[in-house]
């Protein structure tokens, strides 16, 4: 515990491709004073506490180390990374066997530690492990996020950002639903400077059918980049560092990620889905219900049957 009342501390947990390319990309923007890495390869963080600590005489003072569960005690967030990523081939949901495993050893140790900040997940399935978290931990569940969508928001953004030489930063546009195959893009209430995105798309002669492509491939990038280096992690590691500079600064920031559901989107409820949503110093502060047309309101419901089948069976499974 620190004597000065801004010092904030991150337990980053799994450090691999994302949880350490989380770790730098905290250390480029100096958020966080205190940073503690944790895995189950223990030369693996000391290694890299020592790569990163080298970052900071260039960015911002930070402590920097490899530590233990026990660090969580006082610690303001703690990041779950940790867990088996897809191999070619495999969906998100292919790791829901794997991971919760993984994840029902890593909860209890934190929460036993006196813990008592937010979890940020984003190890995959991340809807359900983030759901899982929250269950594990007995926590509220504003102090259980997923990163969620944010990545294939950023995806989306991207693309349309392309397709209409806008800056991605300029597009407010989101995919919503599962971090996974039944995402979709939210395109009726998408807008670039307040215009609806679909009169801008008219208006430039982009088709119905160009903006059913992209969201196609925005679906699909993460098995296009792993096809091609094998696993995806600067992208997500970004948003990740978005979502805890939005908590650590007590921001109000609306991201995209994955909420608790208390009836929101017709009804939906006891499931983590993605969705916009307030974030700051006490985790989630409340869901912004996107505005969904017809066909888009299906979605929602097809993606929110999805997971919560997946979920009830992959948490069936780990009481076996
Ligand atoms: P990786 O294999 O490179 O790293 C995983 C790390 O977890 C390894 O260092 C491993 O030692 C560690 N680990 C395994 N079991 C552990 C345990 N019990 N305790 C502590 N650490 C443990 O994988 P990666 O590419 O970094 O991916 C990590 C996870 O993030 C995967 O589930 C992947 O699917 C997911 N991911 C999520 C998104 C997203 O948008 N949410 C994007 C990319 C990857």
């Amino acid at each position: 515990m620190s004597n000065t009342p801004n010092h904030q501390k991150v337990v980053l947990v799994g450090d691999g491709a994302v949880g350490s390319s989380f770790a730098f990309a905290m250390a480029q923007q100096g958020i966080a004073e205190e940073f503690v890495v944790v895995d189950v390869i223990k030369e693996r963080t000391q290694g890299d506490a020592l790569d990163l600590e080298d970052a900071t005489p260039f960015t911002s003072p930070k402590k920097i180390y490899s530590g233990e569960y026990s660090d969580c005690k006082d610690a303001d967030l703690v990041v779950i990374t940790a867990g088996a990523p897809q191999k070619p081939g495999e969906t998100r949901l292919d790791l829901v066997n794997k991971n919760l495993k993984i994840l029902s050893t890593i909860v209890k140790p934190i929460v036993d530690s006196g813990f008592n900040g937010i979890f940020l997940v984003a190890a995959n399935p991340v809807d359900i492990l983030t759901y899982a978290t929250w269950k594990f931990s007995g926590f509220p569940k504003e102090k259980v996020i997923g990163s969620g969508i944010s990545l294939d928001t950023a995806r989306l953004r991207v693309a349309l950002g392309k397709k209409f030489n806008i800056s991605p930063a300029s597009v407010d546009a989101y995919i919503l639903g599962e971090h996974g195959d039944s995402e979709f893009a939210g395109y009726s209430a998408a807008t670039i400077g307040t215009k609806p995105l679909l009169e801008i798309a008219k208006e430039e002669g982009v088709s119905t059918d160009d903006l059913a492509k992209i969201e196609d491939e925005v679906r699909n990038k993460a098995y296009e980049i792993i096809n091609k280096k094998g696993a995806t992690f600067y992208g997500v590691a970004t948003a990740m560092t978005r979502i805890s500079k939005a908590i650590l600064r007590d921001e109000n920031a609306v991201l995209p990620v994955s909420a608790y559901m208390d009836g929101q989107y017709d009804g939906l409820k006891d499931i983590y889905i993605g969705t916009p949503a307030v974030i700051n110093g006490s985790g989630l502060a409340r869901v912004i219900e996107s505005p969904l047309n017809a066909d888009e309101k299906q979605k929602m419901a097809a993606s929110a049957k999805t997971l919560k089948k997946v979920l009830n069976d992959g948490l069936a499974n780990l009481e076996k």
